[in-house]
């Protein structure tokens, strides 16, 4: 019997493991930046075309390698950071495992030139999936220069597996920020597509946060300083009132390395305690100094995950450092026990402008309230006299779906498909006229019908009714917009502005009117028909958001999720009361979309109660 065991050629090796350091542009981004630094550059640029796909080059003015390093750099385990297991425990570097070149030059095709600082000539060194094209001597400058291009070229499944253009470059900027708020005391510059989105110079932490996220960030920082024998913090937390639902503004950094710990993220949490409305989180840039000796390396090097000797105590003195500087800066409330605390506000709603809420009488008889006087004051419907529903009354097409026959069991099915099988029970037509429509608890609307009766989620059918008329504005036609009287100014972080400078053009198309649009702040004179200008602010946040948060794995399209986002910001709440007029339109608006079961979100916009069920419940 022959041996079925073989060991694999090196470039099939060498592809394998490239699997776990190299996902996508973002990880060479990641590995080049941080081989930069370790090699003691103070200057550092970054420049990559098509989110990286094309090319991702970094140079830097480090100490360079002589000819042989250049060879040896890209064989797997080659690395001058560590000599023996021992160093294991005393890392100050962030390579140390020599695998990330190689594993690159397996997936990718590489030039590297670099020059030691005091040598008279540097190296070129060209490598394509592992395979040495060409070694030469070249004039150049001290440092390296590396440039990858067609990352995955020789693996077409990997290659197409990557995500859109603005999911990849978000991952690249995610990473560059990890860097460049680690290290303060480098230059960075990063260059996409021939256009500077960051020029950071050497400078302090504040002024290296402040250079990345934003002028306006610099109100928001307050300093944490704390020394103990055990560890060392510092950094900065935002002021509580500027938290904001995303998490993209905090960091953690153990010995200048970016890591992710859900439990000291809960330390911080616990310090806000109290301070913070619900679903916001405050952003922080936070340092943690200690012992190498007292942390687990001995960790994957592309997971962020990292272990503690003593986490407990890290937990406790992380919380009490916060606590200590949110005490300092005077913003923990004052204990007063004199005060009356229902006349506190929250932060959110201290600065906003009192609105008289508009009060309309529920002109349907409801028959489950027996004393009407005696139930609470309803929330104020805003919309109830907003031209929104007008003009979208006025839009209303004539068309028409097929009713059929209903049996129960094609109900969920219609719901799917309700096009092909045109298994809907009403036209639209049908509905105005003849079906008597009544709100439930402002939040259902109940339509009788021959074969039963069908609830209906105001907020959820509103979402899909948007959704679908988004879309098309952004897709098909324009949507016509309301003039603004007073235009609307709003300012944003850099990368804030960044995301929304990149679906700029299908926010013109949803019906926003942009008078000015710059670096950290857009001047709106114009917003869609079917929006409010005081939640305009609001919309905005949750846009850049749910942009921020969109999963790439989902499968990632840019209109989808603005138009989702849109009409779940400017759908009619559930607690609204809708006039009965509002009611009907809903319910025809809603019969008229593609597909009128499903929110946007995938959550059902109706049930059901058939008449056998109904019967059963009497029987
Ligand atoms: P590691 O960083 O884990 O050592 P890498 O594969 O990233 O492994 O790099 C291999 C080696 O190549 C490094 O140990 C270093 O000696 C050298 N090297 C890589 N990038 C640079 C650079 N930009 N400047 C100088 N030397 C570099
Ligand atoms: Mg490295």
């Amino acid at each position: 019997m022959s041996d079925t065991i073989r060991l694999l050629p090196d470039h099939v090796a060498n592809q394998i493991a490239a699997g776990e350091v190299v996902q996508r542009p973002a990880s060479v981004v990641k590995e080049l930046l941080e081989n930069a630094i370790d090699a003691g550059a103070t200057s550092v640029k970054l420049v990559i075309k098509d989110a990286g796909k094309t090319l991702i080059q970094v140079i830097d003015n480090g100490r360079g390698m002589n000819e042989t390093d250049a060879r040896l750099c890209f064989e797997r385990h080659a690395t001058s950071k560590i000599k023996q297991a021992e160093d294991l425990f005393q890392l100050h570097t962030k390579g140390f495992r020599g695998e990330a070149l190689a594993s690159i030059a397996a997936v990718a095709q590489v030039e590297l030139k670099t020059k030691t600082q005091d040598a008279e000539t540097g190296t070129t060194v060209r490598i394509e999936g592992s395979k040495v094209i060409s070694q030469e001597v070249t004039v150049t400058q001290p440092g390296t220069s590396i440039q990858v291009k067609n990352l995955f070229f020789n693996l077409p499944a990997r290659r197409n597996f990557l995500k859109s253009n603005t999911v990849e470059i978000r991952h690249c900027i995610d990473e560059f920020h990890r860097v460049a708020l680690a290290h303060p005391e480098i230059a960075f510059t990063f260059l996409n597509n021939g256009s500077e989105l960051f020029q950071l110079p050497i400078s302090n932490l504040r002024q290296r946060i402040v250079n990345v996220f934003g002028n306006k960030t610099n109100e928001k920082l307050v300093p944490v300083q704390e020394e103990t024998p055990l560890v060392n913090i510092s950094g900065f937390i935002h002021k509580p009132e500027y938290a904001k639902k995303s998490r993209s503004e905090q960091f953690f950094f153990v010995n200048h390395r970016f890591i992710k710990s859900g439990y000291l993220h809960h330390a911080v949490l616990n310090a806000f305690e109290g301070l913070l409305k619900e679903g916001v989180q405050p952003g922080y840039v936070l340092f943690l100094e200690a012992d190498p000796k007292t942390i687990d390396v001995n960790i994957h090097p592309t997971k962020t995950e990292i272990k503690f000797e003593d986490e407990q105590t890290l937990y406790a003195l992380l919380r009490s450092a916060i606590k200590h500087s949110l005490g300092q800066f005077n913003l923990v409330p004052v204990l007063d026990f004199e005060r009356d605390q229902t006349l506190d506000t929250p932060y959110s709603y201290k600065d906003k402008t009192p609105v008289i809420p508009r009060i309309e009488v529920d002109k349907n008889f409801n028959p489950f309230r027996e004393n009407t006087s005696e139930t609470p004051p309803k929330k104020a419907f805003k919309k109830t006299l907003s031209p929104a529903w007008e003009s979208l009354y006025s839009g209303i097409k004539k068309e028409i779906i097929s009713p059929t026959g209903l049996d129960d069991s094609s109900w969920e099915l219609a719901i799917e498909s309700e096009e092909k099988t045109g298994a809907f029970p009403f036209t639209a037509e049908e509905l105005s006229e003849s079906s008597p429509v009544f709100q439930l608890h402002n939040k259902y609307l109940v339509l009788p019908h021959q074969e039963g009766l069908l609830l209906i989620n105001q907020n959820l059918a509103h979402q899909r009714i948007l959704y679908e008329e988004i879309l098309k504005s952004i897709t098909v036609s324009r949507a016509s917009s309301q003039q603004l009287l007073l235009p609307l100014e709003m300012d944003f972080s850099k990368e804030e502005i960044r995301l929304l400078a990149e679906i700029k053009e299908e926010l013109e198309f949803s019906g926003f009117v942009f008078a000015t649009f710059d670096a950290e702040n857009v001047l709106l004179e114009g917003i869609p028909v079917f929006m409010e200008a005081t939640d305009i602010p609001a919309i905005f946040l949750q846009l850049i958001h749910d942009i921020q948060n969109e999963i790439p794995e989902t499968g990632f399209s840019q209109n989808d999720l603005i138009a989702k986002s849109l009409a779940r910001s400017g759908a009619v709440k559930n607690g609204s009361s809708l006039a009965l007029e509002q009611q009907a339109f809903m319910v025809r608006k809603l019969f008229l979309c593609k597909e009128p079961g499903i929110s946007p979100y995938g959550k059902k916009t109706m049930v059901t109660l058939s008449r056998n069920e109904l019967d059963n419940k009497f029987s």
